[in-house]
């Protein structure tokens, strides 16, 4: 009766999933257990309860870069792993050097951007 089976395309799709999912539950299962379960930006802490709010960030944003001792691990709160993404995305597109992993605010490309400006003549 039913030569086509429209239910095995989903299930493949679902098992690759899975098996992204089991990926990620792996390494975060095993910051997890290396850290703390405190949020490296605001130190809300988690409890079991919570804890599913706890992201893994990982440092250089290669989530293929998994080293088991956790040195390219972060645990971020949702919250503050937004952040942390948003701000190296401004960070990437308002420079030409590359500000990953460095403080952004030692180095000022506008610190004479108001001597400039009272300079600049009126308008028309
Ligand atoms: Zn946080
Ligand atoms: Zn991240």
């Amino acid at each position: 009766m039913s030569a086509s089976d429209p239910g095995r395309l989903d299930r493949v799709i679902a098992e690759a999933r899975r098996a992204a999912e089991k990926r990620d539950q792996g390494y975060r299962e095993q910051a997890l257990k290396i850290y703390p379960w405190v949020c490296g930006r605001c130190a809300r802490a988690f409890t079991r309860a919570n804890v599913r709010e706890l992201t893994v960030h990982h440092r250089d944003h290669n989530h293929d870069n998994n080293p088991p001792d956790g040195s390219n691990w972060e645990l971020l709160c949702l919250y503050c792993h937004d952040n942390e993404h948003q701000r190296l995305l401004e960070a990437a597109g308002g420079g030409s050097s590359p500000a990953i992993g460095r403080d952004v605010a030692t180095h000022a490309p506008f610190a004479d951007l108001k001597e400039r400006l009272a300079k600049k003549p009126p308008a028309k």
